[in-house]
């Protein structure tokens, strides 16, 4: 029987993971220089808190949770990080020990949609999630941390797209615009789109149905319909834009597919490269009604999400590995044995070692090595062990010297870090 890996689901292999942490070191760095801290949530969260707080109508509610019952319980395995966050922050009532709260996050998300490139059924995302902070101010900054960050990391080729959705009185009118507009054209909408008409119009307006596009073509623009406070938070946020040299279109289409969106939107959208309709890097916005929604006080909150994989498509640098400073060749039992000691005590000293315990030939072994990039070759025989030596081969400047056992651990510690300085001096 042949197994493979579930459709959608990708095994990340080590030559791949170096580049993985090299990106998420540099996320968590980035956060925490901007004020934010980790935070860890389950995988699995009640499905009630996407269906409600994502919105029913939601194509990643209808059709691409990963939903199960066990135990009597309704789970999911998340989609996304902000519901699972914001059920966090209310279940501690985090809003009672500070006024302003700020947690980052990395990990997998899972939705059943069309596999492509770009486009996982499971898939990493690392997001921000603010809570406690209203004004335009942050909402500028949130946005500038992640132009910020995809520029520190080597991706220039995206632009910024913001709207805004105001808020909920400015939303109601809204639907009864996108109602009016929509009804009278009911029939050359998709189907889907003719059920979401009755429920909600807004998911219309991104609806991936080639009909549905047509139709909302000319539709009414939210932009229009601000009200004062709305209005004044929207030119606030771009103010601050401005003042922070933040390059953005406003994009008046820009609906996003969630339901608790509320006021700023905004996605970033790589301009170069090969990700095709997958394009959208990071996607986010304010969400002040979901705090509340919980059954917590009234906090307001943004945030958004990065996709792990489309970043890694765009960053620059070729994967590389890890090379063991020392490679450690025994020929026969008291060598292995001498061998297995001096592992331990290179170990102990920083260096990265790896034994070869095949038991096979010296030149098979020295090749392996080679293979490995390893910088010191340590050959370790029955014979060496009986004089009290040991042959340690550079296998970069091609020589070999003969040097006594005792004390070798630190000779070769000495020899092996100043090859590779970013292994770790006297680690432990
Ligand atoms: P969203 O939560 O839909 O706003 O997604 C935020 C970001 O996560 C997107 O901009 C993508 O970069 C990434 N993303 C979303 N869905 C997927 C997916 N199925 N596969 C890979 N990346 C995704």
């Amino acid at each position: 029987m042949e197994l493979r890996a579930v459709r959608g689901m990708n095994d990340i292999l080590p030559e791949e993971v170096e580049r993985w942490h090299k990106l998420e070191g540099a996320f968590r760095l980035h956060a925490e220089l901007h004020g934010y801290a980790e935070v860890r949530t389950p995988l699995l969260e009640p499905t009630e808190l996407f269906r409600h707080q994502m919105g029913e109508t939601t194509d990643v509610v209808e059709k691409e949770m990963y939903s199960f019952e066990r135990h009597g319980d309704q789970l999911t395995v998340r989609p996304e990080g902000t519901a699972g966050a914001a059920r966090a922050y209310v279940e501690h009532a985090v809003h009672a020990k500070e006024p302003v709260t700020r947690w980052y996050y990395l990990g997998a998300m899972f939705r059943g949609e069309r596999p492509a490139k770009g486009r996982y059924r499971q898939f990493y995302q690392a997001g921000c999630e603010l809570f406690g902070d209203p004004g335009p101010l942050c909402d500028a900054e949130t946005i500038d941390l992640v132009a910020g960050f995809l520029q520190h990391i080597g991706i220039g080729d995206f632009v910024v797209h913001v709207n805004s959705l105001g808020g909920a009185g400015t939303r109601e009118r809204y639907r009864e615009a996108l109602l009016a507009h929509y009804t009278p054209r009911k029939g050359e909408l998709s189907e889907d789109s003719q059920r979401r008409l009755a429920k909600n119009p807004l998911r219309i307006l991104d609806s991936k149905d080639q009909r549905d596009h047509e139709v909302s073509r000319d539709a009414p623009s939210i932009l229009d319909l601000l009200d004062d406070a709305d209005r004044a938070h929207w030119d606030g946020v771009r103010r601050c834009l401005d003042v922070l040299g933040v390059n953005y279109v406003v994009d008046r289409s820009l609906v996003r597919g969630l339901d608790y969106y509320t006021r700023t939107l905004f996605e970033v959208k790589a301009t170069a490269g090969d990700l095709g309709a997958q394009s959208t890097l990071a996607g986010g916005g304010r969400y002040d009604g979901m705090v509340a929604g919980l059954g917590g006080p009234s906090v307001p909150a943004i945030g958004f999400a990065m996709g792990m994989e489309r970043l890694l498509t765009m960053m620059p640098g070729a994967p590389s590995r890890r090379r063991p400073g020392c490679f450690l060749a025994p020929l026969g039992q008291a060598g292995a044995d001498r061998a297995l000691v001096l592992a331990k005590q290179l170990r102990a000293l920083g260096v990265p070692v790896e034994l070869d315990g095949r038991g096979g030939r010296l030149k098979s072994m020295l090749r392996r090595a080679d293979a490995l990039g390893a910088r010191l070759c340590v050959i370790l025989g029955d014979a060496e062990v009986e004089r009290g030596v040991l042959q340690i081969k550079d296998l970069v400047a091609h020589v070999q010297e003969e040097i006594p056992l005792e004390g070798a651990a630190r000779v070769l510690a000495d020899r092996a870090l100043e090859a590779s300085p970013g292994a770790q001096r006297g680690a432990r």
